[in-house]
């Protein structure tokens, strides 16, 4: 059985736990790997070897620190078809998904490159007689990144790439389900030019991830996960004095107003909804037509679209709209979850709970569900399902349909699908969720914008990627400075303006 370990001070280092998880083929349902848990003193002496690291690294100038991960892009594209089958191989997601898995974390590398520009700081010539003031933005030492199983490659880059290029040295505990692609990221940074020890990959689960919130060395927790945990590690870290963002769950709704494109609002539903077998905190969960010839006719768009999705094994290429769930469990939660929309009255409408696929009896596959007249007291309503389950909640009105988002406890992503511009514009100010999609379905920002939700999707208050990453790894120091210019007053007992 192939064993996955650590990438420690440069190269790979095998686990001494002697713990293990299981990492799966989701089409085949079989274990195609073990990967190695840590123990806390394993995560601890990453931790100090990584804070030797940093000091060279802290101290190379920015640009230096950008030419690697100019070199890194390179390395990326280079790799793009090998990350991307890992990938497939351990999450389950269609080939053509995993390449944008990588180019979304990618780009992030990319905007990277101009970290000496966002690390500029400021400077006030003059701010009293002979005095400048300057404010620097420094590293902030060893920081950490903690990553769900979803997007193997995109959030590890978009957690290392600012941390890394901002001077930082990151302890990345990735998700334990899917862990190849990650270590192969350390590989080809290493190649890039990274110094040994300023990226530690230590696998794990929870007995890490405690470890890493208890560290004193650490500095910063980057967290995304589901939101359970995302209040969890948002507590203990800054419990205990560390900087924190998790971004959690999601519940994503999509208003369709009467005068919208019905062809087109159904295929961005369809892509949305569906795409990664629903596994994607951006997915469309929730579909809120406005009025009910609008909620029939959607709904008879609909059916046959997801009537047709083709759903499959990676390796079958562009023959398929999605792939396996990630896991059994990840799978029998679905199947509960549809089966409690079934007993509290909604209307299935698609009933993919039959769906086989002949030679991979074993895989963990879920065939497409839409689900007609959902109720907010529904327990596939209030939950993020995870799964190709697409829930549609009929409104009456406008005002009725921006409510229901505005009520949901997740604030991650929305859209809204209408020709109306005032409409849309007022959706936009109003609505009280991070991400807002006008006639897009998936509105995840890019490089140079931030990503986050807000409400129980997002704790912290800087979002990912973009500026506001390198301000959450970075502090700001202010230096108040006088030279020498022949003026001489004397001492100065009272604190006084400078002018
Ligand atoms: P998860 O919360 O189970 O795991 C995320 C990370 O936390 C993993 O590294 C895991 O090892 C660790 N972890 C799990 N249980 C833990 C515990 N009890 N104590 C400490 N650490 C623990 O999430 P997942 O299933 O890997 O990912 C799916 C979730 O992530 C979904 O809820 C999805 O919406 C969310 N997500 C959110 C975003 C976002 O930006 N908001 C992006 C992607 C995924």
């Amino acid at each position: 059985m192939k064993e996955i370990h650590h990438w420690i001070d440069g190269k790979e280092a095998e686990g001494g736990s002697g713990r293990f998880a299981d990492v799966f083929n989701p089409a085949t349902g079989e274990v195609q790997a073990k990967v190695a848990l840590a123990r806390k003193d394993e995560l601890d002496a990453a931790v100090a070897s990584a804070a030797k690291a940093q000091l060279g690294w802290g101290a190379t100038n920015p640009q230096r620190r950008a030419r690697v991960m100019m070199k890194f892009v390179d390395l990326l594209n280079r790799d793009m078809d090998k990350l991307a089958e890992a990938l497939s191989a351990e999450h389950g997601k269609t080939f053509p998904d995993a390449k944008g898995d990588v180019q979304r974390g990618l780009e992030v590398i990319e905007f990277c490159i101009g970290a000496p520009h966002l690390l500029k700081g400021e400077y006030t010539d003059s701010a009293g007689t002979g005095i400048d003031m300057y404010s620097m933005r420094q590293p902030l030492g060893v920081v950490a990144g903690i990553t769900p199983f979803n997007f193997p490659a995109m959030i590890p880059l978009w957690k290392m790439g600012p941390a890394l290029a901002a001077g930082n040295a990151m302890i990345l505990k990735p998700s334990e389900r899917d862990p190849s692609v990650p270590l192969m990221l350390a590989a080809l940074l290493k190649e890039a030019g990274l110094p040994d020890g300023v990226l530690q990959v230590v696998n794990g689960d929870k007995e890490s991830v405690d470890a890493i919130l208890d560290n004193p060395v650490i500095q910063a927790v980057g967290f995304v996960g589901s939101t359970p945990i995302a209040q969890y590690i948002y507590e203990r870290a800054t419990a205990n004095g560390k900087r924190a963002q998790c971004f959690g769950g999601a519940k994503n709704h999509m208003i369709i107003m009467p005068d919208a494109d019905l062809d087109q609002a159904a295929d961005a539903l369809v892509g949305a909804g569906f795409g990664a077998a629903g596994e994607r905190c951006m997915a469309i969960s929730v579909a809120v037509p406005v009025g009910e010839e609008t909620a029939d006719a959607l709904i008879e768009k609909l059916v046959p679209r997801i009537e047709k999705l083709k759903v499959g094994p990676y390796t079958a290429g562009d023959d398929v709209d999605y792939g396996p769930v990630v896991t059994k469990a990840a799978m029998e939660n679905i199947r509960r979850l549809v089966q409690t929309g079934i007993d509290q009255g909604a209307e299935l409408v698609v009933d993919g709970r039959d769906f086989a696929l002949q030679g991979y009896e074993d895989g963990f596959f879920v065939g497409p569900h839409l689900f007609d007249r959902v109720t907010p007291d529904m327990d596939i309503y209030r939950t993020e399902i995870f799964g190709p389950v697409l829930s549609t909640v009929r409104a009456g009105s406008y005002e009725e349909a921006i409510g229901l988002a505005m009520d949901h406890e997740y604030g991650n992503g929305t859209a809204i699908f209408t020709r109306d511009g005032d409409t849309a514009r007022d959706f936009a100010n109003r609505i009280n969720i991070g991400m807002v999609g006008i006639n897009v379905p998936i509105p995840v920002p890019l490089a140079y914008h931030t990503f986050g939700g807000w409400k129980k999707s997002g704790f912290g208050d800087l979002n990912q990627h973009g500026p506001d990453a390198f301000r959450f790894y970075t502090r700001t120091k202010t230096v108040t400075a006088r030279w020498p210019s022949g003026i001489k007053e004397g001492g100065e007992f009272n604190f006084k303006a400078m002018d």
